[in-house]
């Protein structure tokens, strides 16, 4: 994982290779029972190299640690490696082009578990098709792991109702991570 991480960091198969001031490859343990794929990172994650350590990362480490889980336990990434300014979206380049990186992480981390965390994730993944409001809290099966969608974090910081349906979520990720071990 080192060796790739070395990559990303190196990577310019996109234009936010020009933008950002250092690109965010993931982290935690390799390999790792349940892995969190993000959206991309933020203002904070883009000056500090690590994922989730912003606003919405403080709402990540309450939800984990209600959930009973740890940054320790997990390997924390998201489909894009790069800032996009003014963190808008990620474009379908954009995600093509860093869509290798994440099937490499996949594979060397190897989870039972994957948590897709909001519509970027989760579109990056399964297509347009699937929307996060409408299959949030349902397993999906494929290529021999279990997918569970759940908001955003940051959905939170915009809607504060959404708050315990994540909470939900996120406990309901902890007891099939339970159920791995
Ligand atoms: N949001 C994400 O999806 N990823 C990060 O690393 C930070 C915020």
């Amino acid at each position: 994982m080192d060796e790739l991480h070395e990559e990303i960091r190196q990577c310019r198969r996109c234009h936010l290779a020009e933008t950002r001031i250092q690109a965010v490859p993931g982290q935690g343990p390799v390999p790792a029972p349940l892995m969190l794929i993000g959206e991309a990172p933020g203002k904070t994650e883009d000056e500090r190299g690590q994922p989730f350590t912003g606003a919405a990362g403080r709402i990540l480490d309450i939800m984990l640690m209600e959930a009973g889980l740890s940054r320790d336990q997990v390997f924390i990434t998201s489909v894009i490696k790069c800032r996009p300014p003014k963190n808008r979206n990620p474009n379908r380049q954009e995600v093509a082009a860093c869509s290798i990186h994440l099937d490499r992480q996949i594979a060397l981390v190897n989870p039972v578990i994957i948590a897709v965390m909001g519509n970027v994730a989760l579109q990056a993944l399964f297509g347009p098709a699937l929307v996060i409001g409408a299959v949030r809290g349902k397993i999906i099966h494929h290529e021999g792991r279990q997918y569970f969608p759940l908001f955003h974090p940051a959905a939170m910081l915009y809607n504060r109702s959404l708050g315990k349906t994540l909470k939900e979520d996120f406990c309901l990720l902890a007891e099939m991570v339970a159920q791995t071990s």
